[in-house]
């Protein structure tokens, strides 16, 4: 495409999706400058993009940057609408975009796109996993491993491209559309950042607004948002799943056994990944995986063996007879509320703690009932310890990390046991990331025998 050669764009926000596009409108033939406000002094994607050439400015966001010639600003999914810039931008009309948008206008690959409140990283993996059974070649886009404009870069008309989609990438899209659209569920959170549920939802409706009778739009049919807000207006073909076979026009589950259409495909009992969320988030990948063709065979595979996206809950080993889960993603009580009730036969030993953010964790205690001993690390350990008093649970160890706490839970266990790493608590205060510090565990697990 050419209507970026020598237009001037501003990328704004460096993360990893803004050194990628500024390095594809740069190929592209754009003017690029780009503009974050910490202090990018001594960052190595600040340094290689000036080298080639790129303007950046950090530290501020200067006004001035928002000139009557810019093309259009291409701005990072999190930076909200009140920044003063974009607020500048809108004023004179300048157009207002994500990485979304121009990996749509580039890209010779269909897209499969996956949004939702809840399950979008879970649902592209496992999509992702699907596709492989189909002729197309699938590339993952997402947030575990790499960003959309980085896929787009090696794409070709043979790939099709896998990408989990939120509102906040959404809102940034104007003639963006995938082949098949997959959304999975509406629940009223983000709602700081969007205002209310109605404009939430109509972010999230970008994923099908310009989608055809050619496309498919694979949905929940249980959710009344989805059904008011995206099925409602979209001109694509309606491709459902229901966990409670409402309709059995698509994906659903009734006794216990999945079906697509009239064929049954699994038992819900051979899906690997834990919880009744990912039976639905499984729902919706078999019916995204369909329209492509995958066989049954190669779905019922996979469903028997992917074990989750990393730090979301996945099982990531076992050992004489214990089960260890890696759940460090779940940064707050919610989170490891949700976990604790995937188990709720089993005896689990949890592993919890980290950042104080000054909150109690009373609302765990109702959660807590299959849990037989806590080991608890970080800020949080003295708060944590009141809710396990609370709760009864008598095996309560303190160690100084996530290193020491995997020994200790292996030493108190039985066969059966559940060891599961689900902090409710983020982990700043010990590691530079949740992702650091699932890692830590995962390493640390497999050095017992
Ligand atoms: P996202 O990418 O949308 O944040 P993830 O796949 O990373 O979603 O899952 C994050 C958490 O959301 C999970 O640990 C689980 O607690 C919850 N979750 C996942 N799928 C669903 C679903 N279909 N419905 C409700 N909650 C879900």
């Amino acid at each position: 495409i050419d209507k970026y050669i020598g237009k001037k764009v501003l990328v704004l926000g460096l993360a990893k999706s803004g050194y990628m596009a500024a390095k594809l409108l740069d190929r592209l033939g754009a003017i690029v400058t780009v503009n974050d406000k910490s202090d990018l002094d001594h960052d190595e994607h600040a340094k290689e993009l000036e080298q080639m050439g790129i303007q950046v400015i950090g530290g501020s966001h200067p006004l001035e940057l928002i000139t009557n010639d810019l093309f259009c600003i291409v701005k990072n999914p999190g930076i909200p609408y009140r920044n003063p810039l974009l607020k500048e931008a809108l004023k004179k009309n300048i157009p207002i975009i994500t990485e979304v948008e121009i990996a749509g206008e580039l890209s010779e690959s269909e897209f499969i796109g996956v949004t939702g409140s809840n399950g979008k990283t879970t649902t592209t993996m496992m999509l992702g996993e699907m596709m492989k059974g189909s002729r197309f070649n699938p590339l993952v886009a997402g947030n575990i491993g790499t960003v959309l404009s980085g896929v787009v870069e090696h794409s070709t008309k043979e790939n099709v491209i896998v990408t989990e989609l939120s509102s906040f990438q959404l809102l940034g899209t104007k003639t963006f559309h995938p082949h098949v659209a997959v959304v999975l569920n509406i629940f009223g959170n983000h709602l700081d950042y969007h205002g209310s549920i109605e404009e939430y939802a109509k972010a999230k409706s970008r994923i099908t607004v310009n989608q055809t009778e050619d496309d498919f739009l694979v949905y929940n049919a249980e959710n009344k948002e989805v059904l008011d807000h995206i099925v409602s207006v979209s001109k694509a073909k309606k491709v459902p799943f229901s966990s409670h076979a409402l309709t059995k026009e698509g994906a659903y589950i009734e006794d216990d056994q999945i079906y697509f259409k009239n064929e049954k495909i699994m038992s819900t009992k051979d899906v690997m990944i834990r919880g009744f969320h990912n039976l639905e988030n499984a729902l919706a990948a078999l019916a995204a995986a369909k329209i492509y063709g995958v066989s049954s065979k190669d779905i019922k595979e996979i469903l028997a063996n992917f074990s989750g996206a990393p730090h979301r809950c996945q099982l990531i080993h076992t050992l004489h007879g214990r089960l260890f889960y890696n759940d460090s993603k779940a940064t707050n009580i919610l989170a490891t509320s949700k976990a604790l009730a995937t188990f709720p036969d089993q005896s689990v030993i949890l592993l919890a703690g980290g950042l104080d953010r000054g909150n109690t964790f009373d609302d765990l205690v109702p959660h807590l009932t299959n849990v037989k001993a806590v080991i608890t690390f970080g800020e949080t350990k003295e708060k944590i310890i009141d809710a396990c008093q609370k709760a009864g649970i008598e095996m309560i160890k303190i160690v100084q990390n996530v290193e020491e706490a995997v020994p200790v839970a292996y030493r108190l266990s039985e066969v059966g046991d559940i060891i599961l790493l689900s902090p409710a608590c983020a982990s700043w205060d010990q590691y530079d990331s949740f992702e650091q510090r699932g890692d830590i565990f995962v390493k640390h697990v497999h050095m017992l025998n």
